[in-house]
C-alpha cells in the first residue's frame, strides 16, 4: 500500500519548468525565478516555513494546529492544488526559521468562493482554492492553497469524556493516533529520547495520556464517516520489554471488526518477527518502520535509545522481513532528510526501495521543544535532489505507490508527489501508466478491505508463534552497510545534539 493516491487524473506528459535559481537579472531588482511547480512550492514551504498574514482567520477556516506525537505535525495543515494531483502539506508555521520565512499566507484579495464541505478531499480533480494563497514577498509571486477546514468531530467527546482530536488528529487526510504510554526513552535522569523528537512533551500533554479501545474506536468511527477517512496510522513509542508492539493488537482487531478501514502500524520494530504473522492475521494492512538515518553515525548520535536497546540491524530485520510478508509497496522505511549527508539518505531510499518497501521521508523540521530546536532547517535545493531521487527509486524498483485510496500524508513529502519533479521521460510516462492501472485494478480490493469484518485471530499475545508464521523469506539486504566512510558525524552541524553532548548539558 503506497502512502498516497496515485496522480493518475491530471493531463499525461505535463512538464515543469525547474526553478531557476539566481538566473540573471538587471543590478538592484530581485533574481529572476521561474513560477514554482506545486511539488517544488511543497518542499519550499517544508524547508523554509510560512509566516501568516493577519488577514488569515485560522480559527474559521482552517485544522488547528496540534502539537502530538513526535511534533512533526506541529504546523498548519494545507493543500496545494495541483494538475497531477493535489499535494497535502503541513507547513511549518511557528518555529523559529518559519518567522524568517520569504513565503506568507494571506487571504486573497478576490478570492475565489469557500468551498470548504469536501470530505477527505484528497483526490486529483479536487483543486479548488478556498480564499488563500501563499505568497513570496520578495518575487511577489502567489500561489493559491487550501485550508482544510476543522473536523466537527475534532470537538465532540467519546463516550468516556475524551475530546476526540485528543484521541487523534487528521494528519493530510488519514487519521493518525498515538497509541500506549509516553516513549520509555523519555524516563530517568538522563533520557535517552531520539534528538528531533517531542513526544516526551506532547503525549499527557497536549494528546490524552491513555487512549481506550473504545475512545480510539468511536474517533475512528466519526473520521471515516464525517471525514473519508480511509487508513488510521497507529504508533507509539519505545516500552520494554519488547518495543511495545503487543499493545497495538486490541486497537488492530478492533478497527477492522467494528470500523472497517486500512490499518497502519508503527511501532518500535520486534526481534520476534513471527509477530508480523500475528498482526497481519488481526488485519494489519501496513507496518512502517522509524530508521530515521541510514548512516550509522547519526543513528547512533541522534537515536541513543534506539541504538542502545535495539541497533539499525533490527529494524532492517523488521523491514525486510515485513515487506516479503506483506509483499511490494505494502510497508515503508521512514528517514529524515537533511541532516544526515546528502549521500546516506539516497542510499537509504535506494536500500527501502531494494527491499519492496516505499521511502517516506520527513523534511527535517527543528522543532520548538526538541533537543535538535537549534539545527538548521535543511535547504530546498538538496530536498528536491531527495525527492526526485524518491521518486526515480520508486519507479526503478516498480514500487505500486499510490494504489490505496485518499491516503495523503501532510508530514512528508509523499512518494507521489514527487511526481512533480519526475523527469517525464518515458520511463516515468510507463511507469505513470502503470500506476493508474495497478489504483484501477486495486480497487475492489481495497473496497473489501475498508469494511468491517470479523476477525478469528485473538489480540491476546500468543504463547507461542503458529507454525505457519515466521515463514516469510528475506535476505539481508547488501545496501544496509552501504553509508559514507567515518567521520561524517563529528564534521556535521548535528555533532553539537549528539547523544554525549545532549545528555551532559542537561
Ligand atoms: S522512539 Fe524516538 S521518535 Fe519515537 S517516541 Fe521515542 S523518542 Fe520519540
Amino acid at each position: 500500500m503506497g502512502a498516497g493516491a496515485a496522480g493518475g487524473a491530471g493531463p499525461a506528459g505535463v512538464r515543469y519548468t525547474p526553478i531557476l535559481l539566481g538566473a540573471s537579472s538587471p543590478p538592484g531588482r530581485p533574481p529572476v525565478t521561474a513560477r514554482l511547480n506545486p511539488g517544488e512550492l511543497e518542499i519550499e514551504l517544508f524547508c523554509r516555513g510560512l509566516r501568516l498574514d493577519p488577514s488569515c482567520s485560522l480559527d474559521e477556516d482552517g485544522r488547528p494546529i496540534a502539537r502530538t506525537r513526535a511534533g512533526l505535525g506541529s504546523g498548519l495543515e494545507l493543500v496545494i492544488p495541483g494538475p497531477l494531483k493535489d499535494l497535502w502539506l503541513n507547513a511549518p508555521v511557528a518555529e523559529k526559521f518559519a518567522q524568517a520565512s520569504p513565503y506568507v499566507l494571506r487571504r486573497a484579495a478576490a478570492g475565489p468562493a469557500l468551498s470548504r464541505s469536501r470530505p477527505g478531499a484528497g483526490g486529483p480533480g479536487n483543486s479548488e482554492s478556498n480564499g488563500y494563497e501563499v505568497v513570496h514577498e520578495h518575487e511577489g509571486r502567489a500561489y493559491p492553497v487550501r485550508l482544510p477546514p476543522e473536523p466537527a468531530w475534532y470537538r465532540r467527546k467519546t463516550s468516556s469524556g475524551v475530546e476526540m482530536m485528543r484521541v487523534g488528529v487528521l494528519q493530510g487526510t488519514y487519521l493518525g493516533i498515538y497509541i500506549g504510554p509516553p516513549c520509555t526513552y523519555w524516563r530517568g535522569r538522563e533520557p535517552e529520547n531520539c534528538k528531533f523528537c517531542t513526544t516526551g512533551r506532547n503525549v499527557g500533554v497536549n494528546e490524552a495520556l491513555k487512549k481506550s479501545v473504545e475512545d480510539v474506536v468511536e474517533t475512528a468511527l466519526a473520521a471515516k464517516g464525517e471525514s473519508g477517512v480511509t487508513f488510521v496510522h497507529l504508533n507509539s513509542g519505545y516500552m520494554e520489554p519488547d518495543g511495545g508492539l503487543d499493545i497495538a493488537a486490541p486497537y488492530v482487531k478492533a478497527l477492522k471488526e467494528r470500523v472497517g478501514c486500512l490499518v497502519g502500524v508503527q511501532m518500535i520494530p520486534t526481534r520476534q518477527l513471527w509477530k508480523y504473522d500475528w498482526f497481519r492475521d488481526l488485519g494489519a494492512d501496513h507496518f512502517s518502520f522509524c530508521y530515521e538515518f541510514h548512516n550509522p553515525e547519526f543513528f547512533a548520535q541522534l537515536l541513543p535509545g534506539k541504538e542502545r536497546t535495539l541497533g539499525r540491524d533490527t529494524y532492517f530485520d523488521a523491514l525486510e522481513y515485513a515487506a516479503a510478508l506483506l509483499g511490494k509497496g505494502a510497508c515503508s522505511g521512514e528517514i529524515i532528510a537533511g541532516v544526515e549527508p546528502l549521500p546516506d539518505t539516497l542510499r537509504a531510499i535506494d536500500y527501502i526501495t531494494s527491499v519492496g518497501a516505499f521511502p517516506t521521508v520527513c523534511i527535517f523540521r527543528p522543532v520548538i521543544d526538541a533537543d535538535m530546536e537549534e539545527h538548521p532547517s535543511p535547504g530546498p535545493s538538496e530536498m528536491r535532489v531527495v525527492m526526485k531521487h524518491m521518486w526515480d527509486a520508486c519507479r526503478r524498483n516498480g514500487i505500486p505507490i499510490g494504489a490505496a485510496p485518499n491516503i495523503e500524508v501532510s508530514l512528508i513529502v509523499n512518494p507521489t508527489d514527487a511526481v512533480y519533479l519526475a523527469g517525464g521521460g518515458l520511463s516515468d510516462w510507463w511507469y505513470r501508466a502503470k500506476l493508474r492501472a495497478v489504483a484501477w485494478l486495486a480497487r475492489g480490493h481495497f473496497r473489501r478491505m475498508r469494511a468491517p469484518r470479523p476477525v478469528a485471530e485473538s489480540a491476546e499475545t500468543p504463547a507461542t508463534p503458529r507454525p505457519h508464521w515466521g515463514q516469510a523469506r528475506f535476505s539481508p539486504s547488501p545496501l544496509r552497510a552501504a553509508v559514507s566512510p567515518p567521520g561524517a558525524f563529528e564534521r556535521s552541524p548535528a555533532a553539537r545534539f549528539g547523544a554525549r553532548a545532549a545528555s551532559a548539558t542537561r
